[in-house]
């Protein structure tokens, strides 16, 4: 067997909200630590599950995932064959090193970042290089990342906006950092919350696949679109690159009620733009508060803030105590805070301050 699995700890997932009301005795708990969207899901996408026939149930759900597919491309505008669907990007992901990776390659990532990518590269054998991210900004350290690169280096996961900074980087800025990386080694732009990003137009690095052949982008339901418990996720990549995924990718893998769930999701903008639209004004109140309360935080165009709290552990215990759940663990002393909606976010921000004085 694989020696390095003998090392790993197995993931321990967030716990089910209702259980942990019951472990604490609350009548409401509001969880902020998983970056799911705060507002719900789509009415649209519980009309689609709910009409789905359940007569096909004893029928295998459409391995190419047509539909889904060709709504996709369409939003997307680009062609429909260089997509590859996979339960969640968790699966993209897991794919992807398993396609790239052997024992003693080099994986470089900026740390702190998704703990997903490094997980597979232990899986593989192979070895994580992390580059730490700006102190100031949280961002992405291009220059330290490129010269890391050596023969080894295999793949760079590239998460944007990254996932706990918060911290994006321009298309621009991506389009130079590529054109310096060797064409041998694959760059995953993970983009799971780049619909959230406020800053630039035209944020995403869709139009540098094809330009560059060693790019591929990634994309997630889970988080705007309100799907997390579907499991759906996507790979976009020149031809060659997608014919390795389709390769290795369980026929099945995304079920008929996944499919059609994200469909009608793909389908409802106006609950994704009001979705954007809130977290966007919610987010503006945190980073004002932030900075009253002089709580170092990086700023983020994503949906959840990461800050500096000397006993962030106490912090995060009373704060679950009294209802509310955010991320720790990540960084020492550091908190990831998913923005919510406008009623918790009042109601939490007096808490903290509370706790303060
Ligand atoms: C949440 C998240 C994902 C999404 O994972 P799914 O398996 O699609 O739910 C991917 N990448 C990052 C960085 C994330 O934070």
């Amino acid at each position: 067997m694989k020696e390095q699995v003998k090392k790993i700890a197995s993931y321990v997932p967030e716990e089910p909200l209702a259980s942990v009301e019951r472990r604490l005795g609350l009548k409401k708990l509001i969880r902020l630590s998983a970056n799911e969207n705060p507002f719900g899901t789509s009415e649209k996408v519980k009309a689609a599950v709910t009409s789905w026939s359940f007569s096909e149930a004893n029928r295998y759900p459409d391995g190419d995932a047509q539909t889904l597919r060709q709504a996709v491309a369409q939003k997307l505008q680009i062609p429909a064959n260089q997509l590859v669907f996979g339960v969640g990007l968790d699966e993209i992901i897991t794919m992807i090193s398993r396609i790239f990776l052997q024992p003693e390659d080099q994986v470089i990532q900026t740390s702190p970042t998704f703990s997903e990518y490094a997980l597979h590269t232990q899986i593989e054998g192979a070895q994580t290089i992390d580059v730490p991210c700006d102190p100031i900004t949280g961002k992405h350290d291009l220059t330290a990342i490129l010269a890391k690169i050596n023969s080894k280096t295999k793949l760079i996961w590239f998460c944007n906006p990254n996932n706990p900074t918060g911290a994006y980087t321009s298309v621009a800025e991506l389009d130079k950092f590529l054109s310096k990386v060797p064409k041998e080694t694959m760059v995953v732009i993970d983009e799971a919350y780049i619909d959230y990003v406020t800053q630039n137009s035209a944020p995403s690095a869709i139009p540098l696949v094809g330009k560059f052949t060693n790019v591929i982008v990634l994309r997630t339901f889970s988080k705007v679109y309100g799907l997390a418990n579907y499991r759906v996720g996507y790979a976009y990549a020149v031809p060659k690159v997608i014919n390795y995924l389709q390769a290795i990718r369980l026929p099945y893998n995304l079920s008929s009620i996944s499919q059609v769930a994200a469909t009608a999701a793909l389908e409802d903008q106006k609950f994704v733009t009001d979705s954007i639209l809130k977290t966007v004004q919610e987010r503006e109140k945190w980073q004002i508060f932030f900075k009253k309360q002089q709580i170092k935080f990086f700023p983020s165009q994503a949906n959840f803030i990461f800050f500096y709290y000397p006993g962030a552990l106490e912090l995060a215990e009373y704060l679950l105590q009294h209802g509310f759940q955010l991320r720790k663990g990540l960084v020492d002393d550091w908190l990831r805070l998913t923005i919510g909606g406008e009623t918790e976010g009042e109601q939490l921000r007096k808490l903290m301050n509370n706790y303060r004085k």
